[in-house]
């Protein structure tokens, strides 16, 4: 128990020097040495004359004999690729006593109002190499937003909150936002071949009565595996085909489906996959919406062949 403690202060200081460059400029740096957790916020305005659509932040360590050293890039820009020229952001920096990176971006001077309409950029988590730390991260391909930390427990994502992410895959970064599914009752379906989704209601009544074409009883939100049989899972995938029939097929010519993954909009390779696990679907009560690039979703009265 002692090595215990011991450890957890030997461990919370930072073993070399870390910055946050933002193309190119160092923007902040943390020496070696010092005591975590860290919390930090500076202003960046980009240059008038800034034509680029996305900023670059480096995020380095410091190496012996002067050797800088990336841990990652991060890539930031606005929905629909708006213009960055003579924006004003708060930057800020957290580094948690495990050496865990958070980094949020806000539109807006430091001394403004944060509100409802202010956009709050959410980037991905990394830790920081260090000899002290163990992992703390260890996100398998395809790990859910609860994995990654997008989503606190017993808080609700805000509104205005966009998560940038690079796709394990092929590491280009995309933007999007989640709705949380659970407060407007609606289930969703990815495309099986595109990033586009299809939400509908459980007031449907149409959707209602296929959802107990099969009479079984239904694996929903915090359902427990232990508590359905392998003959009772099979066929609530039976039933979730009979419904997926019904829908109109995505305008990219693939098909919405229960089970089908949130897909990388670059490589198409599973950004959340569900692994083919109803429970793991059910549970993920937020629906990923693509935002830049940017995806489509169907609701309502549409979503219906006939
Ligand atoms: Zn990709
Ligand atoms: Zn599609």
């Amino acid at each position: 128990m002692q090595d215990e403690l011991n450890s957890i202060e030997e461990n919370a200081i930072l073993d070399k020097t870390i910055l946050l460059k933002i193309n190119n400029k160092i923007l902040v740096m943390f020496e070696s040495k010092t005591t975590l957790s860290i919390s930090e916020t500076v202003q960046y305005t980009v240059d008038e004359d800034y034509h680029e659509k996305k900023l670059y932040l480096d995020l380095m360590s410091h190496e012996l004999l002067g050797k800088e050293v990336l841990i990652k890039r991060y890539e930031f820009f606005l929905q629909g690729m708006a213009d960055l020229a003579g924006k004003t952001f708060s930057i800020h920096i957290n580094i948690n006593e495990y050496h865990v990176f958070f980094l949020t971006v806000i539109e807006g001077e430091l001394t403004e109002e944060v509100n409802y309409t202010t956009l709050i950029y959410q980037f991905d988590r990394v830790q920081i190499p260090s000899k002290h730390n163990k992992e703390v991260i260890e996100l398998q391909q395809g790990a859910t937003v609860f994995e990654r930390g997008f989503v606190e427990s017993g808080y609700v994502t805000p509104g205005n909150t966009r998560i940038v992410s690079t796709c394990d895959s092929c590491g280009i970064s995309f933007l999007y936002r989640m709705y949380h599914v659970g407060f407007s009752d609606v289930d969703y379906y990815y495309c099986d071949n595109c990033t586009n989704y299809l939400a509908v209601s459980l007031g449907d009544k149409k959707y209602n009565q296929l959802l107990d074409t099969l009479s079984v009883k239904r694996i929903s939100t915090f359902s427990q595996p232990y508590d359905f049989s392998d003959y009772e899972i099979q066929l609530n995938i039976e039933n979730y085909k009979l419904i997926e029939d019904k829908f109109i097929p995505c305008t990219c010519g693939g098909r919405f489906k229960y089970l089908a993954n949130c897909l990388c909009p670059y490589c198409k390779a599973p950004y959340i996959d569900f692994f083919n696990d109803l429970f793991r679907k059910a549970d993920h009560y937020y629906v990923v919406e693509i935002a830049e690039p940017k995806s489509e979703s169907f609701y309502g009265e549409s979503t219906w062949k006939e």
